[in-house]
């Protein structure tokens, strides 16, 4: 089966075909980091409108990509949140429109079981379940994941998620948007040990993590002209990489896997895959991570998402009058199709 993914939930406005022998047919990203970037981060409604613009053209460059017309895919994946509601809206009622003109299915994928699932994408051995460490832009969880549908969440943040806190120190050092890359960049020319900085959370016997005393601690260390940039930088990101770790130790202990796993934006940063392959590594588990572009936001986990439910059991398609969702937390929708995937 080929599925058409469509995503909209935040500032990049993505499509993709992904077929269910893992073949990603074709992909475009457009990211609208031009028409935010004056105003310091992602304007709800710049970015809704932007979606506007650039999805109907993405959707047409796919299919043309993959030389097939709308009628040779047999689904369409859409995300229908967690995310910015007006632009979650725009690609739902793109992949709706598509679906009903084409008399196809609908798939309301949630975009954190996009993250979740994509590893497997990239990773054909990778068999459930798996512990999960999501680190994105909104959140940051460690989620046993039994199959489709079936999440267990054993931790999450009690305030920031780790890629707002890569933004937020990006934004003090001067650094544009989106902050994780900058920082990355700047960290690898700078001392991880020359600026103290606080582990929040950890020793705590329960996994889940804290960022915002962390995001403190660097505005008064950048604020104190004692330190240069980038060894606040790499200090920054050794105590994300030091939480992490810490965190995801206590997991591991929890739950009952085979393989450990990082997914989301944050797990695009080198240090981290790095520091939780050593992780798994010391627990003999497994390790799997995508490639960096398909922890940041893309369609093709969307399309994958969707071929992992539309391959679970009688699928028969997600009604049409399915919800735009500003919050949709994994591991609380009864109402999803439960199997084994792929
Ligand atoms: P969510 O998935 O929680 O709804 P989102 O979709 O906005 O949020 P993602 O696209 O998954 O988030 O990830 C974007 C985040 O990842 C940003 O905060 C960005 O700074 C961070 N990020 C991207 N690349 C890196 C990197 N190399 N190092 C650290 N952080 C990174
Ligand atoms: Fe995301």
């Amino acid at each position: 089966a080929i599925i058409l993914g469509l995503e909209s939930s935040c500032d990049d406005t993505a499509a993709a075909l992904v077929d269910t022998d893992r073949q990603i047919l074709s992909q475009a990203v457009v990211g609208q980091a031009d028409r935010h970037s004056p105003y310091g981060g992602v304007v709800p409604e710049i970015a809704a409108r932007a979606h506007v613009e650039i999805l109907p053209d993405l959707v047409r460059q796919v299919l043309e990509d993959a030389e097939m017309e709308i009628g040779d895919i047999d689904a369409i994946a859409a995300t229908a949140g967690p995310g910015l509601v007006g632009g979650v809206m725009v690609g739902l009622l793109t992949g709706k429109g598509l679906a009903l003109a084409a008399g196809k299915p609908l798939i309301a994928v949630n975009h954190l079981e996009g993250h979740a699932l994509s590893p497997r994408l990239a990773d054909p051995s990778l068999d459930f379940p798996y512990l999960l460490l999501l680190a994105s832009g909104g959140h940051c969880q460690l989620l046993e994941v039994r199959g489709v549908g079936d999440y267990r969440r054993l931790a999450t943040t009690i305030d920031d998620a780790a890629g707002e806190a890569f933004d937020k120190a990006a934004k003090q050092l001067g650094l544009g948007y989106p902050g994780g890359p900058a920082v990355e960049k700047l960290a690898a020319e700078g001392c991880p040990t020359a600026v103290p900085l606080p582990r929040p959370m950890i020793g705590s016997g329960e996994p889940h993590f804290s960022f915002a005393g962390l995001k403190s601690a660097v505005q008064r260390a950048v604020a104190s002209g004692q330190f240069e940039p980038e060894d606040v930088a790499a200090s920054f990101q050794q105590a994300v990489i030091d939480c992490f770790v810490d965190r995801t130790r206590i997991a591991i202990e929890q739950a009952d896997v085979k393989s450990l796993v990082v997914a989301g934006g944050v797990a695009a940063n080198q240090g981290v895959r790095r520091s939780l392959e050593k992780l798994a590594g010391q627990h003999g588990l497994a390790f799997s991570v995508p490639p960096g572009w398909l922890c940041t936001d893309n369609a093709a986990m969307i399309a994958w998402a969707g071929v992992e439910r539309f391959a679970s059991g009688e699928f028969a398609g997600d009604p049409l009058d399915t919800p735009a969702r500003a919050r949709w937390p994994l591991d609380s929708d009864a109402d999803k199709v439960r199997g084994a995937g792929v």
